[in-house]
């Protein structure tokens, strides 16, 4: 059984405590030995001396193996003293049994108890298990069989005789069943034995990588926070630097200042105020996150701190129409609180129930006194929290609507801020809403002072000297309260309206009009003082209204903000670039987020420049004007382009009359060697449009068909004119000179670029429906339609004109020709086509004899 044991197994030894369990099992077999004496005594009475013999001797080993096991250090020793074990108690059974016949004794059920026991116990390998069995049966079935063959015993139930081999086969068959049983039990132990340990070690692992990176994450975490309350602070102090000499300009200390300038400072100190307020929640966040912020509390009249406070609310809310009310106690309520830190709180449900409450709502705080609490409840009549949210918006930067088209300005802190001065000073703050129907924050605040712990509490005199008042611990510097003499003006400056004025920049009027939407009216205001003096500009808030303005007043070009609630400066690009009235307008986006991906959207949208906030004025100007160059110059273009296209048409019409006119005089040049077919091309022509306009022909079509009927016997200047001309009946040298007349209008068209179409036609007009014509033997319609319908025609003409061997023959007589010809000589569909307007033709012709030749 000595195997080499893998550091896995040494692992689950040690788990599943082979050492404790190997002991266990040795003290079972001693147990278990000695007491089933009391089975021998009842079974085998006449064996009882020699058995108890057996018994104590098995005993006393097992107790020797027992000792041993003090000794085995190793799990390699534990197992073999486990299987030593094992063995000791089958040998010690199986001489038991051997005394009681061999097969003939049911004591053989004592190995099944081992067999059990073993795989309960130890955590054998299954091969371990499979050699333990293997041996355990050997012992029970080698002696016995030994014995069935020496001795002949004859064993007598009931007064008979009977057959030992029933009982072999019976024991064997139960102990066999028992050992395989065992044998997949074993098995299936040490599989899940060694499966879960695998889990386990894998667990292990996972966890002690987690640990690893907690830790890593927790030192990332507090250098981020140092970080930011480094940045904060740096931050602070050239702010302090702009917002203090902007307040002493304002407060009129440097001099009269012009209406123009006092609006422009305002706008600056309003927005330096802005950031001041970010800044300091930040910083206090960052304070309450270390656990640096301190409080310095004192007891005062809660009602009287809160109505002070309301006060300050009241300007707004009157501006905005909204109702304020407060209901508290009639009587004082004592309230231990630091107020500047509580302050922020109040303000904070204040500004947040005015903003998110629209015109003519109404705002109530209750104070409410307990026993033991003093509760108050901002209550508002706005827009609502969604249930889901009412626990994540006190969480930080958390917002219902988070997305960059939500309609109010914020920065989801001022919620988290409050919970967690709210929490120093030991008290709660949970949020009540219904989806439209508004909004209620409780406040519960304990009673007294002594459940302030020690470590939240700020000691510090106010008097001590300066030196002394400071602890490493502090980070506040310079103080709020040395830039800002309003605090509360502070907490409140993201709700001031600003009024942006007119639209109109004074009389002046400008050579460009310029829309410029943005939803902070502010940055509209700074457009206006930046743009004004060179352009006239259209105002608004809203990219909707924005798409009206562009419809109505037709600006040269638009200014955009991409960030804004509704309608964003994407889509609106999109909009005015899908209109084909607008797109011509150059847009530029402004945006406060730089990047290529941002970039490559807008210039997806349509937008024809970017550029980002905070600009240069002088670079905004400078993208302004070459836009509006660009656009100057590509409406001249446009201009020159159409006077261009205009002209090259004109020329094309010439050039064709031109070419008319050379066609005509070359027509009436063949005309004219032919006397007895004068005219004969023009009839033709006449003719065969007239039959091509019954026929559908387009404009364009009908051009070419004339130029090919007035050509077709183009190819006639080839042969001469004694030909021509010759009034007895031509040989057929003669002939085979005349039908190649054809050929060699095709041959003389070609050449001509603008006759390339038509000389197929040329080439086939003597064609026959049938394939019986010249000079291709073309058939059906594989002629050219044109050649058809000039076939006919031409047959017309001929008939009915004089020629040197025969006379002119009658209308009547030439229709029925061409009657008798169709499906022969033309195409049956033109001939119908010509019968409609043979009617018309037989009023230009007279009345003539037949001919007598054709
Ligand atoms: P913010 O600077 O965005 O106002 P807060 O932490 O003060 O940050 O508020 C978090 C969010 O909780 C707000 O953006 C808003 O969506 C929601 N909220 C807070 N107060 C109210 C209220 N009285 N009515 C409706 N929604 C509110």
């Amino acid at each position: 059984m000595a195997r080499h044991i893998t550091p896995f197994e040494e692992r689950l030894y040690t788990e599943y405590d082979l050492h404790g369990r190997v002991k266990l099992c040795i003290a079972l077999s001693i147990i278990l030995f000695l007491g089933f004496l009391i089975l021998d005594w009842v079974y085998s009475p006449q064996y009882l001396s020699t058995f108890a013999l057996v018994r104590i001797s098995v005993a006393a080993l097992a107790t020797g193996l027992y000792f041993m096991t003090k000794r085995a250090r190793s799990n390699k020793a534990s197992l073999r003293l486990a299987a030593a074990i094992v063995l000791l108690d089958a040998v010690g059974i199986a001489i038991l049994i051997q005394f009681l016949g061999g097969f003939l004794t049911s004591y053989y059920q004592g190995l099944n108890i081992i067999v059990m026991g073993m795989i309960v116990i130890i955590p054998f390998a299954f091969r371990e298990t499979i050699v333990l069995y293997a041996l355990t049966w050997a012992c029970y079935a080698v002696p016995s069989f030994v014995r069935l063959a020496l001795v002949h015993e004859t064993l007598i139930v009931n007064g008979q005789p009977a057959d030992i081999w029933r009982f072999v086969v019976n024991n064997l068959f139960f102990l066999t069943s028992i050992i395989i049983v065992g044998a997949f039990g074993s098995y299936s132990m040490d599989s899940a034995r060694r499966r879960e340990l695998s889990s386990r070690i894998q667990l292990e692992e996972t966890t002690a990588q987690l640990k690893e990176s907690n830790i890593k994450l927790k030192s990332l975490d507090e250098l981020k926070t140092q970080f930011f309350a480094n940045i904060n602070h740096e931050l602070r102090t050239p702010l302090t630097l702009m917002l203090a000499p902007t307040k002493a300009v304002l407060d009129g200390r440097m001099g009269e200042l012009s209406p123009v300038m006092r609006d422009t400072l305002e706008t600056m100190q309003r927005n330096g105020y802005k950031l001041l307020k970010l800044i300091n929640n930040l910083l206090d966040l960052t304070k309450l996150e270390e656990g640096k912020m301190r409080l310095k509390v004192r007891a005062m009249n809660f009602t009287e701190f809160t109505s002070s406070l309301l006060s300050s609310v009241k300007p707004l809310a009157d501006q905005k129409q909204i109702r304020l009310y407060f209901q508290h106690p009639p009587h004082e309520v004592d309230l231990t609180i630091d107020p500047d830190q509580f302050e922020k709180v109040t303000l904070n449900l204040l500004s947040n129930a005015l903003k998110f409450t629209p015109k003519g709502g109404k705002i109530t705080i209750y104070i409410e006194e307990g026993a033991s609490t003093v509760t108050m409840t901002v209550e508002d009549t706005g827009i609502g929290i969604p249930a889901n949210m009412l626990e994540t918006i006190f969480d930080r930067f958390s917002q219902v609507d988070g997305s960059m088209s939500r309609p109010q300005e914020g920065t989801g802190i001022g919620l988290s801020l409050a919970r967690e001065i709210v929490s120093l000073h030991q008290g709660t703050i949970r949020a009540d809403s219904a989806l439209g129907k508004g909004s209620r924050f409780i406040v519960e605040m304990l009673k007294g002072e002594n459940h302030f712990p020690a470590s939240v509490l700020d000691r510090r005199l106010d008097e001590q000297p300066v030196g002394l008042k400071r602890r490493a611990t502090d980070v506040e510097e310079p103080r709020v309260r040395d830039i800002v003499t309003d605090f509360h003006r502070l907490q409140l400056v993201d709700l001031e309206r600003v009024d942006i004025g007119s639209s109109g920049g004074g009389d002046k009027t400008h050579d460009a009009l310029i829309l410029v939407i943005d939803d902070n009216p502010e940055v509209l205001k700074l457009m206006k003082m930046l743009l004004g003096d060179e352009f006239d500009l259209e105002l608004t808030t809203s990219a909707e209204r924005g798409l009206a303005l562009l419809k109505e007043k037709g600006p040269d070009l638009v200014l955009c903000d991409v960030m804004m609630p509704g309608m964003d400066g994407h889509a609106f690009s999109r909009a005015v670039k899908a209109d084909e009235t607008m797109k011509h307008v150059p847009i530029i986006l402004v945006t406060a987020r730089t990047g290529a991906e941002m970039l490559a959207q807008g210039i997806q949208a349509g937008a024809d420049d970017y550029i980002s906030k905070p600009f240069d004025s002088v670079e905004l100007k400078a993208r302004i004007r070459a836009l509006l160059r660009i656009r100057e110059v590509e409406s001249e273009l446009a201009l020159v382009n159409q006077n261009l296209k205009m002209r090259t048409s004109d020329l094309v019409d010439q050039q064709n009359s031109l070419f008319l006119s050379t066609v005509k005089s070359l027509v009436s040049a063949i005309d004219a060697k032919d006397e007895y077919t004068r005219h004969h091309s023009t009839r033709v022509t006449e003719f065969t449009l007239k039959i091509a306009g019954k026929m559908g022909f387009s404009e364009k079509e009908i051009k070419a068909l004339e130029l090919a009927s007035l050509l077709h016997d183009v190819g006639k200047i080839a042969v001469p004119e004694n030909i021509l001309n010759k009034p007895g009946k031509l040989t057929d040298q003669e002939f085979a000179l005349i039908k190649e007349h054809p050929v060699r209008g095709e041959s003389i068209l070609r050449p001509v670029i603008e006759l390339r179409d038509i000389a197929q036609v040329v080439r086939a007009h003597h064609e026959h429906y049938d394939g019986t014509g010249y000079p291709d033997g073309l058939r059906g319609r594989e002629i050219p339609l044109g050649a058809r319908i000039m076939a006919v025609a031409d047959a017309y003409d001929s008939i009915t004109s004089e020629r040197p061997y025969r006379k002119a023959a009658s209308h009547r007589f030439a229709v029925k020709e061409i009657i008798r010809c169709s499906g022969t000589q033309f195409d049956p569909e033109v001939v119908e086509h010509f019968l409609e307007i043979a009617g018309s033709l037989s009023q230009e012709r007279d009345e003539g004899p037949a001919p007598l030749a054709s």
